[in-house]
């Protein structure tokens, strides 16, 4: 039986070039962000406690300079629209996992036709005083990560007696759900962690790329 491909793309430093998060606290730089982006990339908070805490910072009265920056800042890496066509026209199921915050990612992937229902990514509410994050897609109870939005835990959703499941990021966010792929793209830290541990990937700095090593990998069988 031919298994499905699935494919599971991170949002922020794959689709975009940067990571939004990042570039919205530095810019906005409410006292006290630098601390809490070296608690997460140290680890002694989890991302979902991070992240929660960064947002809290910003003041919903600034809520359409946020926005507006954030979609104004990002850049889609090139080649998306043809890797999106590619996948259409092959039967590729794509799939959006993403750490990032519903108000940047759906206008950022609005002109590309990707159904809803596949793009998953945190919420938020502009109710209160402060930016509160949302956590939709929380961590199932085979992650203890407390990732905020789960990335394997959507993955675990489509079992590899069926699904083909390939990933492609850039960051140790995106680590865990490379375990469970049969098909890793990966760039910048994604692609370290990967040597590290002799896992294979496939290197891309464009979706391009990723269009070249996905043609191979469905004529050789890999996917
Ligand atoms: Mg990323
Ligand atoms: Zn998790």
């Amino acid at each position: 039986m031919n298994k499905q491909p699935v494919i599971f793309c991170d949002f922020d430093g794959t689709i975009t070039e940067n990571d939004n998060i990042v570039a919205i606290v530095k810019h906005f730089d409410p006292p006290g962000w630098s601390g809490i982006v070296d608690d997460i990339l140290s680890r002694r908070v989890s991302i979902r406690d991070g992240v929660g805490r960064l947002f809290a910072l910003l003041p919903t009265a600034r809520r359409e300079e946020i926005v507006r920056y954030a979609i104004g800042n990002a850049r889609i890496r090139a080649g998306f629209a043809e890797l999106l066509n590619y996948c259409r026209e092959n039967g590729i199921e794509f799939y959006v996992t993403s750490g990032g915050i519903d108000f940047f990612v759906y206008p950022l992937l609005a002109p590309f036709g990707i159904p809803e229902e596949r793009i998953y990514c945190n919420g938020s509410s502009f109710a209160g005083e402060t930016i509160e994050i949302t956590w939709p897609h929380p961590c199932d109870e085979h992650c203890r990560t407390d990732c905020g939005m789960c990335k394997t835990t959507i993955m675990r959703r489509f079992p590899n007696d069926r699904y083909r499941r390939i990933l492609i990021g850039d960051s140790v966010t995106d680590f865990e759900g490379a375990k469970l792929a049969d098909l890793v793209f990966a760039r910048s830290h994604l692609a370290e962690r990967c040597r590290e541990i002799g896992m294979p990937y496939v290197p891309y700095e464009t979706f391009h790329e990723v269009v070249d090593g996905l043609r191979e990998a469905l004529q050789t069988g890999r996917a």
